[in-house]
C-alpha cells in the first residue's frame, strides 16, 4: 500500500477507513466490526472517528474492533469545537480514549471551527501532546483563511486538514490544496464517494466499465492519484472494504483522468470550502 508521511515523519497508508454512522444500529454492529478488522488486515490501518459520531458510539465500536491490534492501527479522533478549550479538551480527549480503550490517540483533530480562539485550541492540543495522550494534532474543515490564522497563532505543528474532497467537490484544488502542499501538510479527504451519491454517475460508471472496476474504485483511485491526500472511505461490509482496498492499486490512465475531468470539471474560480 502506498504511504503518506506527516510533517513529523509518521507514516500512514494513503487509504484508511472512516466510521461516521457506525455503531448506531445494533443489527449492523458485528458486520461493521468485521469490516474494520478486515480493512486493518488488508493494510488500511488508519481509522478515523470522532466523539460526535453516534455521540461516542462509533468510538466504542472502534475500540472493540481494534482490541488486540491497537499497536497496528493509527487512530484518529476529533473533538467538538465547543470542547476545544483548555478546560474541556483534556476531558473530551480522556473520554474518547476510554471509549476507544486506548491510552493515546495517534492524531486528534478540531472537528470544525467554532467560537474558541484558535490560539487556545493550539495550546490545549500541545498540552495533550506533552502528556502523551495524543501523538500529534490537526484540524478539519478549515479553509485557507482559517489555516493562515492558525499558523499565525502558532499552529504550524498542525499535521493535517481533513476536508470534503472528491470528484464533485474540487474547489480545494484552487487554493487550499496548494497552500497545504507548500507547507507539506497532507490532506485527509473525507466522503470520497460523496456518501454513495457519486456512484450512479454515468461518466464514473463508463470509466469503471472500461477499466473493469467498480464506480467506487474509480472515485477512490481518482482521489488517491494525488500524492498528498489520505482517503478515508467508510465501508460497513467486508465486500466493500475489499473492493476499496483494491482501488489503491488501480492506476488511472491519462484518458480516464481526462474523461473524469470533463464529467467533473474543476470549478472555474475559487469556491469556499464545503462541508457535510
Ligand atoms: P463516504 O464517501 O466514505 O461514503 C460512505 C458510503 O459509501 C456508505 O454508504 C458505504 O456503504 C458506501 N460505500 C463504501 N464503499 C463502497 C463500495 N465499494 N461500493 C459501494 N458503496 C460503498 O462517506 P462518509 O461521509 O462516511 O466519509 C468517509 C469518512 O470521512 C467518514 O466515515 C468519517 O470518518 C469522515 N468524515 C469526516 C467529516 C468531517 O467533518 N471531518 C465529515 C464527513 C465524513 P456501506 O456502509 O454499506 O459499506
Amino acid at each position: 500500500m502506498r504511504t503518506i508521511s506527516f510533517p513529523d515523519g509518521a507514516v500512514v497508508p494513503a487509504l484508511g477507513q472512516g466510521t461516521w454512522m457506525m455503531g448506531e444500529d445494533a443489527a449492523k454492529r458485528a458486520d461493521e466490526i468485521a469490516a474494520l478488522r478486515e480493512g486493518v488486515e488488508l493494510g488500511m490501518t488508519l481509522i478515523d472517528t470522532a466523539e460526535m459520531y453516534g455521540e461516542g458510539e462509533a468510538e466504542r465500536l472502534v475500540g472493540e474492533a481494534v482490541a488486540g491490534m491497537r499497536d497496528r492501527v493509527f487512530l484518529v479522533s476529533k473533538a467538538y469545537p465547543q470542547n476545544a478549550s483548555h478546560a474541556r479538551l483534556r476531558r473530551a480527549c480522556e473520554a474518547s480514549l476510554e471509549r476507544l480503550r486506548t491510552d493515546r490517540l495517534d492524531l486528534y483533530l478540531l472537528h470544525w471551527r467554532g467560537g474558541m480562539p484558535l490560539a487556545e485550541t493550539i495550546e490545549a492540543m500541545e498540552q495533550l501532546v506533552e502528556t502523551g495522550r495524543i501523538l500529534r494534532w490537526g484540524v478539519s474543515n478549515l479553509d485557507v483563511d482559517d489555516m493562515e490564522e492558525l499558523f499565525e497563532a502558532g499552529g504550524s505543528a498542525c499535521s493535517t486538514d481533513q476536508i470534503l474532497y472528491n470528484l464533485g467537490r474540487r474547489g480545494p484544488e484552487h487554493d487550499l490544496l496548494p497552500w497545504l502542499t507548500e507547507r507539506r501538510v497532507p490532506v485527509m479527504a473525507y466522503s470520497p464517494v460523496e456518501q454513495g451519491r457519486l456512484l450512479s454517475n454515468p461518466a464514473l460508471r463508463d470509466v469503471g466499465e472500461r477499466m473493469k472496476a467498480a464506480p467506487a474504485q474509480v472515485a477512490l483511485a481518482w482521489a488517491l492519484r494525488r500524492r498528498d491526500v489520505i482517503v478515508i472511505p467508510k465501508a460497513s461490509s467486508i465486500a466493500h472494504v475489499r473492493e476499496n482496498r483494491a482501488a489503491a492499486d488501480l492506476e488511472l490512465a491519462s484518458e480516464e483522468i481526462d474523461a473524469l475531468d470533463r464529467a467533473f470539471p474543476r470549478p472555474r474560480g475559487r469556491v469556499a470550502l464545503e462541508m457535510l
